[in-house]
């Protein structure tokens, strides 16, 4: 992906900008480029919105300095930091281990009162949160690609160990998806050993070349790697469980407040309902308060991890393939989200079971300067304090910073054979299984 320059005026402030080598706009006001939410905001939205721009375009200008003067490791953040990380995340923990216990306690005393129905809804919300604190909730729906079956795939895997260090999954599930995604967990079947899985979207590949896939797997790769992943995950996973908890007593309340609706009839109504969102509310703002802090806190760890990773990812393939296979990635999921009923269209016209096939039908069809275009346009990211990642457009301009050219000996041609299994001609018969899941998906989700 490359831009050619033309000038473009800010709407807020009208002040000309220059498009940068992968044709992003910043306005010193703050303006992150066309389609900027900031434009059509008004009222308190709108001052809402500036503060919070200022502040998050501050954290990724600084982030981007600490980068150009060729500090890449999160470790660089600080002692003193990330020990207050630590204690934070072990507070929250400890937070959230309060409430159980407080649960438990009142579960049991009503128990003791023989107020049974009350025990019950205690117990009830006492055992759903324990175990969604306990058990994985990622459970990509698949299919698995061991090295026998996918030895292409897997060469490539094995491309990547070589140039960047980083280990290799145990496992690699493909998913219908246009995304790519690493997690590890202790499963009982492995009696509760690390496993790492990587889940790798079809639907990514269509507009990738086998250097842009390399990239991607080096990046999600390098997760694993790095010597602060344990800790990484333990904060992660601290906020992740303070918002899940919170969003649950939050239902919980609502739910509640409906149950309490049902046993009524006339004008106390709003009343009843009200109470049981505002109860909600009363219980759950000191949790918000928290999870707001923590997460503040966490955003320089997280969005460093990130860019770390994006660094090792840009050291062994180059900064135009992580460029490429980012948009790339936004393309195809745009695609594979807003034109999946023409698609479908296209598969029985051509009598085809593939719907990443249509795919690249699709894209082989438009010139480079329509690829291009759409590149650009997914690029519609604009920085704001509630991501805890760096935005597409901030890890573009990291990859400029680092400006490392592709390396000599790896192929540019299409990544399509990745999928293609031992001792098959093509990956149609692996795809068309993905596109039946793809399909199964959005049809359980329309229910
Ligand atoms: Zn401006
Ligand atoms: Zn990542």
């Amino acid at each position: 992906m490359a831009a050619t320059a033309t000038m473009v005026r800010c709407p807020l402030c009208g002040a000309t900008v220059a498009p940068d080598q992968w044709g992003l706009v910043e306005c010193s006001c703050g303006w992150g480029g066309h389609g900027d939410p900031l434009e059509s905001a008004r009222g308190l939205r709108r001052l809402v919105m500036r503060v919070d721009r200022r502040l998050a375009t501050r954290t990724a200008r600084a982030d981007l300095v600490r980068l150009g003067s060729g500090h890449w490791q999160p470790g660089r953040l600080g002692l003193v930091y990330m020990l207050a990380l630590l204690l934070a995340s072990t507070l929250i923990y400890m937070v959230i281990a309060a409430v159980l216990v407080g649960l438990a306690a009142f579960a049991f005393s009503l128990i003791r009162d023989h107020a049974w129905i009350g025990a019950s809804v205690i117990a009830f919300l006492f055992v759903v949160f324990s175990l969604s604190l306990l058990l994985d909730r990622i459970r990509p729906k698949g299919v698995e690609a061991p090295r026998a079956r996918f030895p292409r795939l897997w060469a490539a895997l094995d491309d990547v160990r070589a140039r960047t260090g980083a280990p290799l999954p145990h496992r690699v599930i493909l998913v219908p998806q246009a995304n790519a995604y690493v997690f590890q967990h202790r499963p009982l079947r492995r009696l509760f050993r690390r496993e790492l899985v990587l889940a790798l979207g079809a639907g990514c590949l269509p507009l990738q070349s086998e250097l842009d896939v390399r990239s991607l797997l080096a990046h999600e790769l390098a997760h694993y790697r790095h010597g602060h992943t344990a800790l990484h995950r333990y904060y992660a996973r601290a906020e992740r469980a303070l918002s899940d908890f919170t969003n649950m007593l939050t239902e919980a309340g609502e739910t509640h407040g409906v149950l309490t609706r049902s046993y009524r009839t006339g004008g106390s109504f709003s009343f009843v309902v009200g109470a049981g969102a505002m109860l909600a509310l009363l219980f759950t703002l000191p949790l918000r308060l928290i999870l707001f802090i923590f997460h503040l806190l966490r955003l320089a760890e997280s969005r460093a991890a990130e860019f770390e990773a994006d660094r090792t990812a840009i050291n062994a393939y180059g900064s135009q393939a992580l460029a490429d296979n980012l948009t790339a990635l936004l393309v195809a999921d745009h695609t594979l989200r807003g034109t999946a009923s023409s698609l479908r269209a296209d598969m029985l016209k051509h009598n085809s079971r593939s719907i990443y096939a249509e795919m690249r039908r699709h894209y082989a069809a438009l010139p480079p300067t329509v690829i291009l275009h759409l590149r650009q346009e997914s690029l519609r990211e604009f920085r704001s304090l509630e991501r805890s990642h760096p935005t597409t457009p901030d890890r573009l301009r990291a990859a400029s910073i680092a400006a490392v050219p592709p390396p000599p000996d790896v192929p540019h041609t299409t990544s399509t054979d990745l999928l293609t299994p031992a001792g098959a001609t093509g990956p149609e018969d692996v795809e068309a299984e993905l596109t039946a899941l793809l399909f199964a998906e959005r049809h359980s989700r329309r229910r």
